[in-house]
């Protein structure tokens, strides 16, 4: 079909024409900012932060103040495709029903799944759950909120018997200890960090814990900083149950009353040896600063422990959230302002997925398979009875399990929304191997040039942020509205719309008669109400047991009602309108008992081990301008410079022991993957322990999926992947030569440098496309000119060759504007580019034309690698000010603006202020 060849309708967005401001909510991570979008001229021009929204008061970090230049339509995936021809919906939808039917009717019901995400919204998600499990009949639909947070919800489901998160953010600002074990908000929770940073400076009394194998910039605040051994978590943890039965420190009035499990739970805490000196040296930390921990959290009633993938990224995840809780709860420090253990969530709509029933071991509205009645209460709600299929009647595979099943050809039909698992899982590589080879893969997805679009047979254009209409919910239970301010570009659709005309092609119209996404709110809210007692007096009265996520009273919103919905925790019910800051206040609990479990929890270690091939602890993790898997903010040239590459961090000594330099490319490899990138040399990881970025993939780089590295290793209940615990070797990439190229953005989609190439990465910067390149000895006598003369639109206009250094330097010049500029040099040897980068936007002046073939080697205005994301300020500028006497973060904010917008590089301006003083002390 040729490009004008549709019978779709124009597309139709919530609005059409985009007004001069919205509000919504950030798109990233967990803490779900509200956001305020200024449009000019039909197009976003500025977003802040919504002051009147409780997560962030008006604040935004560097990530949510970039997003209005992540918009427009350049590389947005715009139309939809079968077999890799373009169609029309109808032509995709017709065919994505045939399939799927002819699917199950012969392999059976449950060889169709779906895997879903975080960052669907609220609506989209409930749609999918109900279509694949009330009207399909398979229960396999899993969701990459598995990697992130599953260990959190299944030991909230042990110990409390619901998934209900206890606390709120304000409680951060009321403690009076907050523990960061396994969470580094700095850089992935920004904005509550700053929160929690602010009232450490209104309460000096506040006291901060971090607990965590790298020295991260959470440390900045930190008045202990317990730098134990990756694993040892949960032996700290049932090592502080301990200390506090021996030290009198338990609250047992509180056990009696609200909990039980408490005896053999302190039992099997005692199994190991609970001296400080055993507890220490297992966690690898120094005694004195463990037992000032231990008497700090025990002395403390108002303690909350925030924990995130840290904890949750493990083998034995589940544990480790457990022995958190148990804690809190033999102190009683929960259900109070100021308490709990509080898990943070990473993505945008994670907890909404789990409100939905989104985990394979999930039915829908926090029921699960077993809970008693739910089966027929959601058969009976969701009106299915006598439909064939019918419900399924147990849990189905959670994601590394379903991707298995998959490769066994149990699951023949698989349908990928707004995640791309050949980059995310484990065994990233051999994943897309199985998708490849997976008879029907569907995918929705904004973006054209998204990895999982490869093993794609049928492609479906799905709309994205500020185009989407619907609510999120954050890591504290509050749901926002995200709001769908622009019309969608091409054909995008929402994904709710998708599934509901699929599913009124395979004969369900009537229960997906939906037309906007108020009408799946309202009904989705009716469902967590349904024979929901609201408390457990009420339970047997209402026909089922009392349920805590529970917004039946947002159940009769009508539209204008739901467009004007402002941020409200849930439980919202008939006894809380208003709704519910804080859980478990009363000390009653979601079990059937009302009490809390305490469990036991016997430490257990990384399944990934170590062994003489591969030697080292590989830790994976976000950095602090980068999403995911960078689709959204790579868009934002200015978010790609505090990291341009990717990099591994790597102690000193463990790279002089490997002959690594610092910036040397290296090479990571484990059983099934490599991963290429540079070296940073970092006394900030423990000795034997790597830190490498989750972000990079085949777009930015040739070999820099870290999901390549780690096996497929899960928690036994949580079924959540251990990516924070791989085994790998480490040596140095053996390249003869680095290249620097930059391109105009409008020639860049014609060069491509790659072939002949050991390591590329690939740098979107605001003027200009960044090749960074590199090569093995073979390619060494690469001829540069000739290549630049064949593959180039523009001419060579001038080059500089010094053999004795091994340098050649050309740039093409057309127009008096500078169009491409190459340096070939040796390893490691290449200067800074801001300067240079700015020549693309603006004509050549006076001796630029001597300076752009120099490459700005005299350094006037070249800033360096950038610092402060929001100013654009880089490190040199930064030394420069600090060599002058800006000794503090507040004088280098009053001299050079940085670190004066979201805040998120103060951590880094302190660390160069301490640096620069100690070269001086020195
Ligand atoms: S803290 Fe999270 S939700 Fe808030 S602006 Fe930053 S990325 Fe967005």
């Amino acid at each position: 079909m040729d490009e004008g060849t549709t019978t779709c309708p124009p597309s139709k967005g919530t609005t059409t024409c985009p007004p001069s401001k919205g509000t919504t909510t950030c798109p990233y991570c967990g803490v779900g900012c509200g956001v305020d979008i200024t449009f000019s001229d039909g197009k976003p021009s500025a977003v802040a932060g919504t002051r009147s929204h409780p997560a962030n008061g008006g604040r935004l970090c560097v990530k949510g103040s970039a997003l209005h230049e992540t918009l427009g339509h350049e590389g947005r995936l715009l139309y939809p495709q079968v077999d890799g021809q373009r169609v029309d919906w109808d032509c995709a939808l017709d065919t994505l029903a045939e399939r799927l039917a002819a699917t199950q009717r012969e392999h059976g019901q449950q060889s169709v799944a779906a895997y879903l995400s975080g960052q669907l919204l609220t609506e989209d998600y409930y749609v999918a759950n109900k279509l694949f499990k009330g009207f399909l009949g398979t229960p396999h639909v899993d969701t990459n909120s598995r990697l992130c947070m599953a260990s959190a919800v299944s030991a909230y489901k042990r110990a409390f018997g619901a998934d209900a998160v206890p606390c709120c953010y304000a409680d951060l600002e009321c403690a009076e200890l907050v523990v960061l074990v396994g969470a580094n908000p700095a850089w992935n929770h920004p904005v509550l960090y700053q929160r929690l940073k602010a009232a450490k400076q209104r309460n000096p009394l506040l006291r901060v814990v971090v607990i965590d194998p790298r020295v991260t910039d959470s440390c900045e605040i930190a008045d202990l900083y317990l730098g134990i051994a990756p694993g040892s978590d949960a032996r700290l943890f049932t090592g502080l149950l301990a200390w506090m039965a021996a030290n009198g420190r338990l609250d047992r009035t509180y056990l009696e009353r609200h909990t039980q499990g408490f005896d053999q739970t302190l039992s099997a805490a005692r199994e190991d040896d609970v001296s400080l000196a055993a507890i220490a040296a297992d966690c690898d930390i120094d005694p004195e600063r463990l037992e000032t921990f231990y008497y700090w959290f025990a002395s403390q009633l108002h303690v909350v422990t925030l924990y995130s993938q840290g904890i949750n990224q493990s083998s034995s995840g589940s544990d480790k959230c457990q022995a958190i809780i148990n804690c809190h709860l033999a102190g009683g420090k929960l259900g109070l302002p100021g308490a709990g253990p509080f898990s943070i969530t990473g993505q945008p709509n994670a907890m909404g997925g789990r409100e939905v029933g989104g985990l394979a071991n999930q039915l829908a509205a926090h029921m699960d398979y077993d809970s008693p009645g739910a089966i027929d209460r959601v058969t009976r709600f969701w009106r299915t009875p006598g439909l064939t299929p019918s419900l399924p009647e147990g849990p189905g595979l959670k994601a590394v399990a379903l991707f298995e099943a998959i490769e066994r050809g149990e699951i023949q039909a698989l349908w990928i929304m707004a995640t791309n698992p050949v980059v995310s899982l484990p065994r990233a590589d051999h994943i897309k191997r199985i998708l490849a080879a997976c008879p029907l893969v569907i995918v929705s997805d904004c973006l054209a040039n998204a990895e999982i679009l490869e093993v794609a047979d049928i492609v479906l254009p799905a709309t994205g942020w500020s185009e989407k209409d619907g609510t999120v919910t954050n890591s504290e239970r509050c749901i926002s509205r995200q709001r769908g301010l622009l019309p969608p570009p091409g054909e995008a659709r929402h994904d709710w719309w998708a599934l509901s005309q699929v599913a009124a092609r395979l004969g369900y119209a009537e229960a997906f008669a939906y037309h906007h996404p108020a009408q799946i709110f309202a009904e989705h809210a009716r469902l967590s109400g349904f024979e929901n007692g609201e408390s457990p007096a009420g339970a047997e009265e209402a026909g089922g047991p009392w349920r805590v996520f529970d917004i039946s009273g947002l159940a009769d919103l009508d539209r204008e009602g739901y467009d004007a919905l402002a941020p409200i925790q849930w439980p919202v019910n008939a006894s809380a309108p208003a709704g519910t800051p804080r859980l478990f206040v009363d000390g009653c609990f979601a079990t059937p008992d009302g009490r809390a479990r305490l469990l036991p929890v016997r430490p257990r270690a990384p399944a990934q081990a170590l062994a003489a091939r591969y030697p080292l602890r590989l830790n994976t993790g976000r950095i602090r301008d980068q999403w995911h898997t960078m689709t959204r903010t790579a868009r934002a040239p200015r978010l790609m410079n505090h990291r341009a590459e990717p990099f591994v961090e790597i102690h000193p000594r463990d790279a002089a022991d490997a002959g690594i330099r610092d910036q040397q490319l290296v090479e990571l490899t484990a059983p099934g993957g490599r991963y290429r990138a540079r070296a940073r040399l970092a006394k900030a990881q423990r000795r034997g322990e790597l830190f490498a970025p989750m972000h990079w993939n085949a777009a930015f780089s040739g070999r820099a999926k870290v999901n390549a590295l780690i096996q497929a290793h899960v928690d036994p209940l949580s079924g959540q992947p251990e990516s924070k615990h791989g085994a790998v070797a480490l040596r140095p990439l053996p390249v003869a030569w680095e290249a620097t190229l930059l391109v105009a953005d409008d020639l860049a989609e014609r060069v491509d440098p790659r072939p002949g190439c050991d390591y590329w990465a690939r740098i979107p910067l605001a003027n200009a496309l960044r090749w960074q390149l590199g090569g093995a000895p073979e390619s060494a006598g690469r001829d540069w000119l000739a290549w630049l003369a064949a593959e180039l639109p523009v001419a060579v206009s001038q080059w500089s060759r010094d053999d004795a250094r091994g340098r050649l330097r050309a740039s093409g010049i057309e127009a008096g504007r500078l169009r491409w500029w190459l340096l070939v040099g040796p390893p490691a040897s290449l200067p800074a580019l801001h300067w240079l980068e700015q020549r693309f936007a603006r004509g050549l002046e006076g001796d630029d034309r001597r300076r752009v073939l120099a490459g700005c080697d005299s350094g006037a205005e070249d800033d360096g690698a950038i610092v402060c994301s929001c100013h654009q300020v880089g490190q040199r500028r930064i030394v420069a000010a600090i060599r002058a006497g800006d000794t503090s973060v507040e004088a280098l904010g009053a001299r050079l603006a940085c670190g004066t917008q979201c805040g998120s590089c103060q951590p880094e301006l302190k660390a160069l202020i301490e640096e620069e003083s100690a070269h001086v002390d020195a």
